[in-house]
């Protein structure tokens, strides 16, 4: 199964990607760690190519999708993939979609985590980090101190109302023609609209998985 996850910075795509990947047994292809990884080898053909991001440039949608193309055939991604931060542009939607009929497959699934801005803003306004161990935790949890391993937690600086607005406006922009692209597509489509800061991320997965089933997607969940 192939599903392509959209949703705003702060809409908790990374963990609903990571959680949904284990309960189908399928994998969690961030393009970050793609690129990560190549750049660890400097004898992978797409290197040099990768390297220029590295140097601050931005990549081309060509580059992304050689990247996704090397990734999605290895072995790990066999059972499927659900794809977090990727496709971003048309052009990289369409380049998945010849990329997967080559290998005989499609996007079975959009799934749109349609978050309001206030709870964006109120869950990332709220956001404490551990500078030590990285992980994050809300104001609301009440913790002064991380409580794995100590350090005080702290604020990102850029986590302000104004620089959430312009990353969330820039996202709306760039997102709007893709919704379009799968909302006409083959692929199942699924807008989970969430304006209640208090769920959980467990309580937006079971939404999630619901209406997987009712719209007979759900195969199989670990
Ligand atoms: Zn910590």
């Amino acid at each position: 199964m192939y599903v392509v996850l959209l949703g705003p910075p702060g809409s908790g795509k990374g963990t609903q990607g990571s959680i949904i990947a284990e309960q189908l047994r399928i994998s969690h292809l961030s393009t970050g760690d793609l690129f990560r990884e190549i750049l660890q080898n400097p004898s992978h053909p797409l290197y040099p190519q990768v390297q220029v991001v590295d140097e601050g440039k931005l990549v081309s949608d060509d580059v992304v999708n050689l990247v996704v193309e090397d990734g999605i055939r290895k072995p790990e991604y066999r059972n499927g993939v659900i794809f977090d931060g990727y496709p971003r542009t048309i052009a990289q939607a369409r380049a998945l979609d010849c990329m997967l009929a080559a290998m005989d497959k499609k996007v079975d699934l959009v799934l749109d985590l349609d978050v309001t801005q206030d709870v964006l803003l109120f869950r990332i306004l709220g956001r404490q980090v551990c500078p030590k161990c990285k992980k994050v935790f809300h104001e609301r949890q009440g913790f002064k101190n991380c409580p794995d391993c100590g350090g005080p937690l702290v604020r990102r600086n850029d986590d302000n109302e104004e620089t959430i607005l312009q990353r969330l406006e820039e996202y709306r922009k760039k997102t709007a023609p893709l919704q379009e692209y799968y909302s006409k597509s083959k692929a199942v489509y699924i807008k989970l609209y969430i304006d209640d800061a208090s769920k959980t991320a467990e309580d937006v997965n079971k939404e999630i998985l619901e209406l997987m089933k009712q719209n007979n997607v759900l195969y199989e969940v670990v």
